[in-house]
C-alpha cells in the first residue's frame, strides 16, 4: 500500500502540495487529474523521492520512505515514468533497459529484458537503434518497459499518451492493462486524456491547488465535476 498523509511539498517558499491525504493499494488502478499546474507532476516526483516532504509522512508497504532515495524506493518497488520520458537518447534500446535494471543481478538481466519486451514488440525491432532516433511512441514504450525491468509493485506515469499518435495511445491502454494483471503491478497515472485513463483506471484523485479536492470511482466522474476541475 502507497500511503500519503498530510504531505506538504514546497519549491522553495512556494508552497506547491497543500497537504495531501490519499493512499492506494498496489492492486489498484487509479488516475491522478487535474487542470495543468495544480500539482500533479510534483506529488509523483516527491512519491520517487526527487523532491522532499516540507511536512508530511510518506509510506509504502507500511515503511517509511523518509530516508530513502529514489534509488531506495525503486528497490522497494516504486517506478516512475516521467513526463517527457527521459529515455538515454544515446544509449541504445538495450543500453537503456540495462540501466532500468541496474539493480538486479547481472545474470538475470537478460531474461528480464525479454520478459518486458514481450509487452513491447514493436521494441524488439529496433533493439540496437539508439533511444534518440525512436518516434515519441516508441520511446515511450522504452520509458514504461525501462520502468518495469526493475520488478515494480507500483507505477507511477506522467502523462505517458503527451505527444503520442492517436493508434499508439490505444494499444497503450491495453498494454498497461496486461501488465497490471500479469506482473501484479498498481498505476497511478497522470492524464489528461480522461478517455485513455479509464480505460486503464477504476477510480480517481481530482487535484486543485495543491490539494485532493474530489475523488471517486470512475463512473463517479460526473459532467459537472469535470467542468468545474478539469475544463480549460
Ligand atoms: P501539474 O503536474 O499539475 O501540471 P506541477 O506539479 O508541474 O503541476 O506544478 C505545480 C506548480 O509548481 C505550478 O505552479 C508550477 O509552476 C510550479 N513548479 C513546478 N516545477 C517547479 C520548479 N522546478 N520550481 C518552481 N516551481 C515549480
Amino acid at each position: 500500500m502507497l500511503e500519503l498523509k498530510n504531505l506538504h511539498v514546497s519549491y522553495g517558499k512556494s508552497r506547491v502540495i497543500n497537504g495531501v491525504d490519499f493512499s492506494m493499494e498496489t492492486t489498484e488502478k487509479v488516475a491522478l487529474l487535474g487542470r495543468n499546474g495544480v500539482g500533479k507532476t510534483t506529488l509523483l516526483k516527491s512519491i520517487i523521492g526527487i523532491l522532499p516532504p516540507a511536512q508530511g509522512t510518506l509510506l509504502f508497504e507500511e515503511e517509511s520512505l523518509a530516508k530513502c532515495d529514489s534509488y531506495e524506493r525503486s528497490s522497494m518497488g516504486i517506478a516512475y515514468v516521467p513526463q517527457g520520458r527521459e529515455i538515454i537518447p544515446d544509449f541504445t534500446v538495450r543500453e537503456n533497459l540495462e540501466i532500468g535494471g541496474i539493480q538486479l543481478p547481472t545474470n538475470v538481466v537478460k531474461d528480464r529484458i525479454e520478459e518486458v519486451l514481450a509487452y513491447f514488440p514493436a521494441l524488439e525491432t529496433h533493439y540496437i537503434r539508439k533511444g534518440g532516433v525512436l518516434s515519441g511512441g516508441l520511446q515511450q514504450q522504452l520509458a514504461i518497459a525501462r520502468a518495469l525491468m526493475p520488478h515494480p509493485k507500483i507505477l507511477l506515469l506522467d502523462e505517458p499518451t503527451e505527444g503520442i499518435q492517436p493508434n499508439v495511445v490505444s494499444e497503450m491502454a491495453g498494454v498497461l492493462n496486461k501488465i497490471h494483471e500479469e506482473m501484479n503491478v498498481g498505476i497511478l497515472l497522470v492524464e489528461q486524456n480522461l478517455k485513455f485513463a479509464f480505460k486503464i483506471c477504476d477510480s480517481y484523485i481530482l487535484m486543485q491547488k495543491g490539494q485532493i479536492v474530489n475523488s471517486g470511482k470512475r463512473e463517479e466522474l460526473t459532467d459537472d465535476i469535470i467542468r468545474k476541475y478539469l475544463t480549460v
